[in-house]
């Protein structure tokens, strides 16, 4: 099939140490040969592959100095004949180079047209292509080594494991369905029963590690609570060791939730402060109120912080009781003080001198991200999150109904779970996803 050359400069707009220009297609070699004057003795055409040659970029109005690079199909990232120029870093030299190799023929290549080949001859799957997308535009270590899990394919595998298993299931159906007089041995209904109930709960625990995937990628969503004085303002401080919040001795001063980051071995938190929960004449403060409850209620963890120097408040236990059935740490600050307080803890800190900072950050990690394993499968997109959750509920359907309906009913589940597990890999992804996805990306990716 002919594919026309296309380029683009691959490296971010901007003045840098160098930047790349990419064109991938049938011929991009020959284009290469009009604008590139090797300094050695092998003529462009000659180029082994892999190589990086010295020599002139010839564009438009200037020359550059650099190198060229010649990838041989289907060994390239794009599965095509790919040449890289890689020039000096400055927007008007790479810019100039590319509109060169336009003259020659190429197209500007469209967002995510390299990888949207990749794609299509095979060289990487749609949740691949999803990964690289995912490390690209991750901003933290967790989202960059997530995404590299999509990248080398752990997902698709899983995805293509259970869809053989699938197919098996029905290709014993079918063969049953067939021959229904012969005597063959007849498909075992409670070996099928079993079989598909393994797959449920396969799907099941693939779907739920989705809670761990959108903390990865959104950040964990945790809140301070407590009722005004114990120090939360502080720990805020304390935990971003940055002055970001307002830290005041009057209560109640903290009237807005106040928002910071920080990343724990690679796991982003996003931080929220919370005005003390309590009622108050005050209109302003009542606001406050009313989102710190809205804040406690979409949180994925609470930091509960109690005044150790003091004992436990009606006020104290109010808020306790509000945050209780919540994924929560209760702290006790001001240690420093040597007080009596803290009754509930599970630790105690001190905002003030620092004490056990480091634990609770660690205790956080422990607690919101439990069972995350960086080697497994898990899900970070919603589209594979949707399309498992569909898979689920068609293989439960199958499950229920199996030994009461005939068989080819079964069978038709079991299809439908098939097709929605090959959106993973993009085996059955309609033109529409694909395009939505590659979309996502840059020019020149
Ligand atoms: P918030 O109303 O809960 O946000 O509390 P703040 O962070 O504004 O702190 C209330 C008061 O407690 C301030 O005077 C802080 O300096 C003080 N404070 C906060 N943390 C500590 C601590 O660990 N030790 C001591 N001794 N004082 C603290």
């Amino acid at each position: 099939m002919k594919s026309e050359n296309i380029a683009a400069v691959s490296t971010p707009a901007g003045r840098g140490g160098v930047a790349v220009i990419r064109l991938s297609g049938d011929s991009p070699l020959a284009v290469a040969e009009q604008m590139f004057l090797p300094r050695g003795n092998t003529r462009v055409k000659d180029f082994q592959p892999y190589r990086m040659y010295p020599g002139e970029i010839v564009a438009e109005h200037f020359k550059d100095f650099g190198l060229c690079v010649y990838f041989k199909a289907p060994h390239s990232f794009t599965g095509e004949d790919v040449v890289e120029f890689h020039c000096h870093g400055g927007t008007s030299i790479a810019r100039g180079i590319l509109s060169r190799a336009l003259s020659l023929g190429c197209r500007g290549a469209e967002r995510g047209e390299f990888t949207k080949r990749a794609f299509l001859n095979g060289k990487l799957s749609l949740s691949s292509a999803e990964g690289l997308i995912d490390m690209i535009n991750g901003e933290s270590e967790a989202e960059v080594r997530a995404g590299y899990m999509l990248y080398g394919e752990t997902l698709k595998n899983e995805a293509d494991g259970l869809q053989a298993e699938i197919t098996d299931i029905l290709a014993g159906i079918d063969a049953d369905m067939d021959f229904p007089e012969e005597d063959i041995e007849h498909t075992d209904l409670s070996d099928i029963a079993v079989r598909l109930k393994k797959l449920s709960a396969k799907l099941s625990s693939l779907t739920a590690s989705y809670g761990t995937g959108r903390k990865i990628k959104q950040g964990v969503r945790v809140v301070i609570a407590g009722r005004p004085n114990t120090g939360k303002s502080s720990l805020l401080n304390a935990l971003l060791q940055a002055e970001k919040a307002i830290v005041s001795s009057v209560p109640g001063t903290t009237r807005d939730a106040v928002e910071g980051t920080l990343e724990i071995e690679g796991v982003r938190f996003n931080l929220y402060d919370t005005a003390g929960i309590r009622e108050s004449e005050n209109e302003i403060e009542n606001i406050g109120i009313a989102r710190a409850r809205a804040l406690i209620d979409g949180a994925d963890l609470i930091l509960f912080v109690l005044d150790g120097s003091e004992k436990m408040s009606e006020e104290d236990e109010e808020i306790y009781r509000q945050v209780a059935d919540k994924p929560k740490i209760v702290v006790s600050n001001k240690n420093d003080l040597q007080g009596e307080g803290g009754e509930k803890c599970d630790i105690r800190v001190s905002a003030k001198t620092g004490e056990n900072i480091a634990a609770l950050r660690a205790m956080m990690l422990e607690k919101s991200m439990a069972g995350y394993d960086t080697d497994a499968a898990f899900l970070i997109e919603k589209r594979h999150y949707d399309a498992l959750a569909c898979a689920l509920a068609e293989i439960n359907e199958a499950v229920s109904l199996c030994g009461n309906v005939p068989l080819d009913l079964l069978g038709v589940h079991l299809k439908a779970a098939w097709d929605k597990l090959g959106e993973i890999s993009g085996k059955t992804a309609t033109e529409e996803i694909i395009n939505e996805i590659f979309s996502k990306f840059c020019v020149g990716k």
